[in-house]
């Protein structure tokens, strides 16, 4: 097939991109670099069926070539950047996402949305099913993001609804592994790479807010299994172990054998307090569940962080 990945440089288009690759496709890979990581896609490029295309898909596009599947996943993705860009943000959700339907509708292509676990925002029910609503400040400073995200679902559905697109929906949670950018800004990669210089790991609040980390090997075998079903709904994906952030500072200087100290630094406006994907649809309709544990994925991401810092 050919395929399409916007945000193809970046932590997870670089290991979709690179699975693809595998199975044969011929992929397309776009990105604007705002976030992306050069390096990421430098043993990609001289590949034969691998293209780079630099561009902002908050711009519209035509591509000549036919494209069989479409996976939308530039964004703003870490708190540290879209809380800076929260315009831009906003456009990659909305603007871009109606230019990849747009692409989508004109190629007869599937479209794959790469959605959020901030779609239920500071959540009340616990852990979040895909039938939960959420509970989302819009005007908020985290609206940016999440509001980018739920209006990307909805326009993803009147796609559907109105142009018979064919498309899927998967619900990220909390990804991480190797490919990350140094200073990406999320929690895992900021605390191993504090512990790898020796400095303090920044817990912010009390570290009593819980997350559940899935390692990306996991994740991206999931978005394939999703892609590849027939299920249009929207289905989580994520580890559902659950942690605190003390918890998380605590094993990664264990494993990384650091000196650095814990400094507790202000929580972030809106930080959700707790964060649990309900994965029973992901069980039920693709037989996926994560298999690489926080301990096994956490070294796996320190061995790569310890290559490139
Ligand atoms: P990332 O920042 O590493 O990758 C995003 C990529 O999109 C970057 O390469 C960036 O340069 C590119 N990009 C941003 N805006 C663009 C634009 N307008 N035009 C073209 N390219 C643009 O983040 P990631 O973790 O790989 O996230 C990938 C997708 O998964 C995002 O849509 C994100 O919202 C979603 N997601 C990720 C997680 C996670 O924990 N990793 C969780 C939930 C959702
Ligand atoms: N966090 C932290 N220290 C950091 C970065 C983040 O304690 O250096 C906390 C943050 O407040 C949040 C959790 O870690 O409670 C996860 O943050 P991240 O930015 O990784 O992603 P989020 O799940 O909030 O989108």
């Amino acid at each position: 097939m050919n395929i399409l990945i916007t945000g193809g440089a970046g932590f997870l288009g670089s290991h979709l991109s690179e699975r693809l690759l595998k199975d044969g496709h011929f992929v397309l890979c776009l990105d604007n670099f705002s976030t992306g990581f050069k390096q990421n896609i430098e043993p990609l490029i001289s590949r034969p069926n691998f293209k780079f295309l630099e561009h902002d898909i908050s711009k519209p596009l035509t591509i000549e070539r036919e494209l069989h599947w479409i996976f939308h996943l530039a964004s703003l993705a870490s708190p540290k950047h879209y809380l800076k860009n929260p315009i831009k943000t906003l456009k990659s959700g909305l603007l871009g996402t109606y230019n990849c339907l747009g692409i989508a509708k004109a190629k007869n292509a599937k479209f794959f949305l790469s959605s959020t676990s901030e779609v239920y925002g500071d959540p009340q029910v616990h852990p979040q099913p895909e039938d939960y609503w959420g509970n989302v400040n819009p005007i908020g400073v985290r609206g940016c993001y999440d509001e980018s995200k739920r209006g990307a679902e909805a326009i993803t559905y009147a796609y559907m609804r109105q142009h018979n697109v064919n498309i899927r929906v998967v619900r990220i949670f909390n990804t991480y592994g190797p490919n990350m950018h140094p200073d990406d800004g999320r929690v895992i990669s900021n605390f191993i790479v504090q512990a790898l210089r020796n400095q303090d790991l920044t817990v912010c609040g009390d570290g009593s807010q819980t997350r559940s980390f899935c390692y990306a090997g996991d994740l991206i075998e999931g978005i394939i299994a999703a892609m590849s079903s027939d299920c249009s709904l929207p289905i989580n994906l994520g580890n559902p172990k659950e942690v605190s952030m003390n918890h998380l500072a605590k094993l990664i200087l264990k494993l990384t054998g650091s000196k650095s100290k814990i400094k507790y630094i202000d929580l972030p406006e809106d930080d959700p307090k707790k964060r649990q994907p309900d994965t029973n649809r992901a069980k039920k309709i693709l037989n996926w569940y994560p298999q690489v544990s926080l301990e096994q994925g956490l070294i796996k991401t320190i061995t790569y962080f310890k290559k490139i810092i």
